[in-house]
C-alpha cells in the first residue's frame, strides 16, 4: 500500500484539534491508544473539563463535563498516524502531490513524473480533493456541497499575550485561566464562535455555512475578537479554510475509488468536527476495501451500505436539530432555545461526545463499533 502526502510530516492543518469523547474512543478502539498513551506519546496538549454556552453576549450554559475534551496539535497527531501507518506496512511517500487520476486504468500520475498503478484508489485529500474532483458528474451533488460548505477563520494567540493585552470592554468574559472551552452560537450566522484552550495559546475561531456568510465571516470574526475583549489582537490575520458542515456525499465512491474524511464533507454538522468522521470513514472504507480485494464484493455497493448502517443516520439527525437550532436564531427566538438547551444539555453533549445517539438521544454504539 502506497500512501501518497504532497507535504511533509510534521505538517500543519488549521485545525482547533478537539478530540471529542468520540475520537478518543476510536483511537483507543483501533490505535490501542487510551488516554494515558496519548498523553505518554506527547499527543495530548491540554483538556477542557468544563465548558461555557452562548447566545450573544448571554451565558445560557456552563459547567463541568462528565468526560473531558481533549486538545491535540495536528502537525503532532499527524505526524504520529503516519509513521503508525509505516509500521502497519504503507510505504508513506512524502512531498509527493497527486496530480491526475484515470480511473479506467485505475492510475495516478504526481507532481514528480511518477505514476503509480492500484487495484484501489483511497481519496483522503482533504476538503480541496483532487480525487472528488476527478470522480465522474453524479457522484457529487454540486448545490447540495455548496449549500452546506462551510468555511472558519482561525488565530492562534499565545496564552500569556491574551492574558496581558485582554481588555474588559468585552459583553463575554472569558473564564480566569483561559481553560474553559467557550462556544457561542450569534458569531456568525449557521454558524459559532469558539475559543479553545491550549497549553500556550489560545485558540479563537469561527465557522459557519458560507452560503449564509459569504464574504461578512472577517468582519464577524473582528466583532467576536472585540465581544472576547480581545481588540488588541484586530490587526491579527486569521487563517481561513473551508470545512465541512453538513456536505457529506451519500455514496462517495465510483468502482475502485473511495473517498473518506474531509474530501467525502464527513464532519458534524453542528460543529464541524471533523477528526473523528474522517478516522470514522476511513475504518468503514478499510472494511470494503478489505471485502472487494478478498472476496470481490463490489466496492461501491460495501462501502455505501456501511455508510448508511453506521454513519449516514446519526448525521441526518443531527443535521434536523442544526437546522432546528439556526432556525430558532434566524427567527431570534433565543429566550425558547435557550429553555430548549437547558432542558436537553447533558443529552446533546452526551451526543457530541458520542456516548448517545442523536436520533432521540438514545445510548447507541452504532458509532463506534468495529465492522466485522
Ligand atoms: C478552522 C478549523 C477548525 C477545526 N477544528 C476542528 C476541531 O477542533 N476538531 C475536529 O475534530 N475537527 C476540526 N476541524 C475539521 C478537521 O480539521 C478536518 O475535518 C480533518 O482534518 C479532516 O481530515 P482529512 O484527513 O479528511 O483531511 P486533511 O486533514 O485535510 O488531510 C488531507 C491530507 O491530504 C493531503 N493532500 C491534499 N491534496 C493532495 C494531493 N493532491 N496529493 C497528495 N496529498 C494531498 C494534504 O496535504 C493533507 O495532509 C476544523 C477545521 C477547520 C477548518
Amino acid at each position: 500500500m502506497a500512501l501518497l502526502e504532497k507535504g511533509a510530516y510534521p505538517r500543519n492543518k488549521v485545525c482547533g484539534g478537539c478530540l471529542s469523547q468520540k475520537s478518543i474512543r476510536f483511537l483507543d478502539r483501533v490505535f490501542s491508544l487510551p488516554v494515558t498513551a496519548l498523553r505518554k506519546e506527547g499527543l495530548l496538549d491540554s483538556a477542557g473539563t468544563g465548558y461555557a454556552l452562548y447566545i450573544g453576549s448571554s451565558r445560557i450554559l456552563a459547567g463541568d463535563l462528565q468526560e473531558p475534551f481533549y486538545f491535540t496539535r495536528r502537525e503532532r497527531y499527524d505526524t504520529h498516524l503516519s509513521r503508525r501507518a509505516a509500521e502497519a506496512g504503507a510505504e508513506v511517500y512524502e512531498g509527493v502531490e497527486v496530480t491526475a487520476i484515470d480511473h479506467a486504468t485505475r492510475t495516478i500520475a504526481t507532481s514528480d513524473g511518477d505514476r503509480y498503478a492500484a487495484r484501489v484508489i483511497i481519496g483522503a485529500d482533504g476538503i480541496h480533493s483532487r480525487v472528488r474532483h476527478s470522480l465522474p458528474a453524479g457522484v457529487v451533488d454540486p448545490e447540495r456541497w455548496g449549500r452546506n460548505l462551510g468555511w472558519a477563520l482561525e488565530l492562534r494567540i499565545p496564552r500569556e499575550e491574551a492574558e496581558a493585552r485582554a481588555d474588559r470592554d468585552g459583553a463575554i468574559r472569558l473564564d480566569a485561566g483561559l481553560a474553559t472551552p467557550h462556544l457561542v452560537l450569534t458569531a456568525c450566522p449557521w454558524g459559532y464562535g469558539w475559543v479553545f484552550p491550549n497549553q500556550e495559546a489560545i485558540i479563537v475561531g469561527i465557522g459557519g455555512l458560507l452560503q449564509k456568510n459569504g464574504k461578512g465571516l472577517p468582519d464577524r470574526f473582528r466583532a467576536f475578537l472585540k465581544n472576547l475583549g480581545l481588540s488588541a489582537f484586530l490587526d491579527q490575520k486569521p487563517v481561513g479554510y473551508p470545512l465541512p458542515f453538513g456536505n457529506y456525499i451519500p455514496s462517495p465512491a465510483h468502482e475502485g475509488t473511495v473517498l473518506v474524511g474531509d474530501a467525502a464533507g464527513f464532519a458534524s454538522p453542528i460543529l464541524g468536527e471533523g477528526i473523528f468522521y474522517a478516522h470514522r470513514t476511513a475504518e468503514l472504507a478499510a472494511h470494503a476495501v478489505d471485502r472487494h480485494l478478498t472476496s470481490g464484493a463490489p466496492l461501491t455497493g460495501t462501502y455505501t451500505t456501511l455508510l448508511n448502517r453506521r454513519l449516514i443516520p446519526e448525521l441526518q439527525a443531527e443535521m434536523a436539530l442544526r437546522d432546528f437550532v439556526y432556525r430558532c436564531l434566524d427567527a431570534r427566538m433565543h429566550i425558547p432555545l435557550a429553555a430548549f438547551m437547558k432542558a436537553t444539555n447533558t443529552r446533546v453533549i452526551d451526543a457530541v461526545q458520542g456516548l448517545r445517539s442523536f436520533r432521540g438521544f438514545r445510548r447507541d454504539d452504532e458509532l463506534h463499533t468495529a465492522v466485522w
